[in-house]
């Protein structure tokens, strides 16, 4: 596990999406995303041989309910007792009580690939408590940033300027995520892709200031990070036209 900006630490042994440790000390200890499914012997190996049991973990905040972020929510909550928390729009897909829109539909062969993956294994479970946004947990901000899917969320850290933003905004090119680069939310493996840069546009437009970016999938964006995206964001073509034009603060 490597420090990123204290007191959020990134795993090092996971390579299929990024799994963070918020170690506020006893009592304040939260994973932000749980890492796929077909990693889960890695996810508690790094843990433990860091130092943390499983079930002395606070809770698990999810970014979103897509299972390579969300896939080992259900055994942490089984095995040890760990409580999960997630956008109310996500936690009613991962509880069955709202339609699971099916990807595979976009892109080329090995996007198509992984998302009748998803559609075939996707993360199922309750989750003991649902977020919305303008709540605080773990000194984290929730801001709902729906599009790549209906719960999508970002966890603003005020202390440290740091923006934890699952899929709708990342660090590295989907899908391997090798090369490094400042992405939006990728158009295959989103629910509504326009929807979500808009969403991406409003926050920005809102003025909240961040320091670095801890994606769901690249290395962490330290410093100067969202002078970085704006400028980014600015040169991408855009899904549909009439984009907001965010300002800068
Ligand atoms: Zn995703």
């Amino acid at each position: 596990m490597r420090l990123v900006v204290h007191p959020f630490h990134r795993f090092s042994t996971l390579f299929v999406s990024n799994v963070y440790l918020l170690d506020g000390g006893k009592g304040d200890r939260w994973l932000i995303d749980s890492g796929h499914w077909t990693e889960r012997w890695q996810l508690g190996a790094e843990l433990r041989r860091s130092g943390y049991r499983p079930s002395e973990l606070t809770g698990v905040l999810l970014t979103h309910r897509h299972s390579d972020h969300a896939g080992n929510a259900l055994w942490l909550q089984r095995e040890f007792g760990v409580k999960i928390y997630a956008h109310r729009a996500d936690a009613e897909v991962l509880a069955g009580t709202a339609a699971r829109f099916r990807l595979g539909q976009k892109g080329n062969l090995l996007e198509r690939a992984l998302g009748a993956i998803e559609n075939r294994w996707p993360a199922q479970l309750r989750v003991d408590r649902a977020l919305d946004t303008g709540e605080t947990i773990a000194g984290l901000e929730v801001h709902h940033v729906p599009g790549h899917t209906e719960g999508s969320v970002f966890y603003r850290h005020e202390r440290t300027s740091c923006l934890m933003t699952g899929d709708t905004l990342l660090t590295a090119r989907p899908p391997l995520t090798i090369v490094k680069d400042i992405v939006p939310p990728y158009d295959a493996y989103s629910i509504d892709v326009a929807q979500a840069h808009g969403s991406l546009d409003a926050f920005h437009a809102a003025g909240f200031p961040y320091q670095h970016v801890l994606a769901g999938h690249g290395q962490p964006l330290v410093d100067d990070a969202r002078t970085k995206v704006l400028r980014a964001l600015e040169k991408l073509p855009r899904p549909t036209g009439g984009a907001v034009r965010p300002h800068s603060v």
